[in-house]
């Protein structure tokens, strides 16, 4: 990955210094994926701060990166911080990120002065450059080599869970890294609950929703897929399924470069609405996926994020029946300079026998 373009970007643009705190952030800047860190990143470069269990990675990683020093602190990274801090007139915090008691204690340890700032670092992670997307890519497909398993799964597992874990471990076999979350595994009624908690009730025949993804470099995927697993007829399961089948390839057209994310979503739900099913679809149709699993730029209702080449997204809608079943169908989906390239590739055929 290109961190040094990615700091020279980010201090080019600044006009007041900036404290990333989110790990993400820094995992996104730097390269850095341990658990304390924070990069003090001004017009005229940066300061990378770590603990002492940090030092010797921290040094190689910021010995490679553009103007900017390190400092290993041995007496609290909070004290460390607000000295350095003090020589800028002001601060600028990721107020998504930072605690209530991390400001009020530089409050009084820093004379800087701390201003609010949003999502400064993330709108240069909405747009994917090409190692990402390789990575990206990867793990999606490694999404894909579980499903293409599913039949072999199913035979040896007789609970969500069970189903859970063989789906993480096949994905590990096809170069995937185990995500922060586990897979949604939902047997028949437990679908009709979107974020179902995975757990021991027995996969038996019938509707089985599956909402799972691995990492690939740090680098999510994310994908859905509802099938059936018993020979009965069950035309509601069928309508439902076509329905949201149709909902998740409408939004797929939809993206486009230059489309508001709002627009995808309002597509989605307006295929679900003449079905008559607009009420049962409970949540948004998606999410920017990356470093993080939900992240910029955002597909719901209202949503005014312009999609643009490099963004990778998921259109994932779904139709719940409160008691009775759930559907959800979801890909991942880059944006091209022409239209877009879905990344997930698994069948959405609902027969699953
Ligand atoms: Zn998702």
């Amino acid at each position: 990955m290109d961190y040094s373009r990615r700091i020279r970007s980010l201090t080019r643009d600044l006009e007041q210094p900036l404290l990333v705190t989110d790990l993400r952030n820094i995992r996104y800047l730097t390269g850095f994926t341990g658990s304390s860190a924070s990069l003090l990143a001004t017009p005229s470069g940066c300061t990378f701060f770590t603990d002492g269990r940090y030092s010797e990675t921290a040094e190689e990683l910021v010995s490679g990166l553009p103007d900017t020093k390190l400092v290993v602190s041995t007496s609290g990274l909070h004290e460390t911080l607000s000295q350095a801090m003090s020589s800028e007139a002001e601060v600028q915090l990721e107020a998504a990120h930072v605690t209530w008691d991390f400001v009020d204690r530089l409050r009084h340890e820093t004379s800087a002065e701390l201003i609010a700032s949003t999502g400064i670092v993330e709108r240069y992670r909405r747009c994917k450059d090409s190692e990402e997307i390789e990575a990206l890519r990867r793990a999606a497909a490694a999404g894909d080599d579980a499903f293409a398993l599913l039949s072999d799964l199913l035979e040896t597992s007789t609970t969500e869970e069970n189903l859970a874990e063989r789906l993480v471990m096949a994905m590990r076999e096809a170069g995937g890294e185990r995500a922060g979350w586990g897979p949604i595994v939902a047997a028949g009624a437990n679908a009709s609950r979107p974020h179902h908690e995975t757990g021991a009730d027995q996969v038996g025949p019938g509707v089985l929703l599956l909402d799972y993804g691995c990492t690939v470099a740090g680098y999510h995927s994310d994908m859905s897929r509802t099938v059936h697993t018993s020979e009965a007829a069950d035309p509601e399961l069928d309508r439902v399924h076509r329905a949201v089948q149709e909902a998740n390839e409408a939004g797929i057209a939809a993206v486009s470069p230059g489309v508001v994310a709002g627009d995808v979503d309002a597509v989605c739900r307006k295929v679900l609405e003449n079905h008559g099913y607009a009420e049962y679809f409970t949540h948004s149709t998606g999410h920017g996926v990356g470093l993080d699993i939900h992240e910029e730029p955002w597909l719901r209702r209202g949503s005014e994020d312009v999609l643009e080449p490099g963004h990778v997204v998921t259109v994932e809608p779904g139709v719940y029946l409160p008691g009775r079943l759930g559907v959800r169908i979801e890909d991942m989906v880059l944006v091209t300079e022409s239209g877009h390239e879905v990344l997930t590739s698994s069948s959405k055929e609902l027969r699953h026998a």
